[in-house]
């Protein structure tokens, strides 16, 4: 592992740390499939954190240390998913706690809350995250012991102030939670902004080649809150599989190389499809005329993200039938990853969905932006 403090964190990521292995030199870390761990004569163990594999693996810790490097944390821990990664959060609060959520933001997640909260009495309101003082007026002093935030938010990209949200929470007593899958440790760190908690999708661009699904939460303190976290992941066992986390860091040592691609295609296809006719609005926080471009270009370094969404003009068949004609944008769900995918976001979700009809959602990859370009041409004449 690398001795140097000061390196820039794509040299940490490109080299996994400077990974070198002292026994064989090996500069790709082993997985270790073990599901127990020795222990010498004396019964004393032979590595002194390494036990039982429920969560004392050893392929987890150039993932982990990567992301408490780059996020600033005090600690990082790796999940069988991003769901498994949120729900243990929500997990380790109590009945009568009050949680305040965005109305718009990964409905899987959301869907999750509203059916888990009210079964556990755990009050839940929601706020419109594109009103900037909705949240303030959504949480309760002494009552409120949660607030979750998704930024950029999930198929919007309305653009949540972190360090505001961070004051309003923190004034009523409550931890700020971000899902920052989105926007990734190479363009925002929300505990250098205030937040207590990071949450990743790590299926995303993390792991960034669709063959994974992971999720990890990062933390600013090791807390009372957090040694519950832990402690819910050692004994709940929502872990990550040895292989799944040697993919993961194998694929992370390209992240910013592949968010910095998507940020710059997303960019120019939402500049060239801006005022396109069969287009109402193209939704990218880089647009100046995205409701969140100020706060994204202050609290996001280096770009915008790879995600955008276009309202089609017409209705949700106009939509489906734009989708129905790419060639190259592969249709699926998902984001973050090389390929770049189109969604029809009210199909997944259906009727209860806030989500206009006409909306489509892009997760740009790492293709030629030549060839992107072109195939939403022809899909939208
Ligand atoms: N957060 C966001 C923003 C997501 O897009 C997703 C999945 O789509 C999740 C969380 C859940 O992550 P996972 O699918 O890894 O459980």
């Amino acid at each position: 592992m690398s001795k140097r403090d000061d390196l820039a964190p794509e040299t940490d990521f490109a080299q996994g740390l400077h990974f070198v292995d002292e026994q064989t030199g090996s500069i790709v870390p082993p997985i270790t499939p073990s599901t127990t761990f020795a222990r010498r004569e004396n019964y004393e163990l032979i590595a002194a954190d390494h036990s039982y594999g429920r969560d004392q693996n050893p392929t987890y810790r150039v993932a982990e240390r990567l992301l408490m490097k780059s996020e600033g944390a005090a600690d990082a821990l790796l999940f069988s998913s991003g769901m498994a990664a949120a729900v243990t959060v929500i997990q380790c609060l109590g009945p009568g706690d009050h949680v305040v959520i965005p109305r718009v933001m990964y409905w899987g997640l959301r869907n999750w809350m509203l059916e888990f909260c009210t079964h556990w009495g755990i009050e839940l309101d929601q706020f419109d995250a594109s009103d900037p003082d909705d949240l303030a007026r959504k949480v309760r002093t002494g009552a409120t012991r949660l607030v979750w935030i998704e930024t950029p938010c999930n198929p919007t990209w309305d653009i949540v102030d972190i360090e505001a949200a961070a004051a309003v929470a923190h004034a009523a007593g409550a931890r700020l939670v971000v899902d920052s899958t989105v926007a990734t440790p190479v363009l925002t760190q929300p505990l250098s902004l205030g937040a207590d908690i990071v949450m990743h999708s790590a299926t995303k661009y993390l792991n960034g080649h669709g063959d994974v699904v992971a999720g990890a939460l990062v933390t600013a303190r090791t807390d009372e809150f957090w040694k519950r976290v832990r402690l819910m992941r050692a004994e709940g066992g929502a872990i990550l599989g040895s292989f799944e986390a040697w993919l993961l860091q194998r694929g992370m040592r390209t992240l910013f190389l592949r968010v910095r691609h998507a940020c710059r295609s997303a960019m120019t296809i939402a500049r060239h499809f801006e005022s396109h006719s069969a287009l109402e609005r193209v939704l990218y926080p880089g647009l100046p005329s995205h409701p969140g471009h100020e706060i994204a270009a202050r609290q996001m370094h280096g770009g915008f993200g790879g995600m955008l969404s276009l309202l089609v003009k017409g209705d949700e068949a106009a939509a489906l039938e734009v989708a129905g004609k790419c060639e190259v944008f592969v249709r699926a769900t998902s984001l973050g990853g090389v390929e770049s995918l189109i969604e029809h976001r009210y199909s997944i979700e259906g009727p209860s969905s806030p989500i206009p009809r006409n909306l489509l959602r892009l997760s740009v990859g790492a293709e030629s932006v030549e060839d992107l370009i072109d195939d939403l041409q022809q899909a939208l004449c």
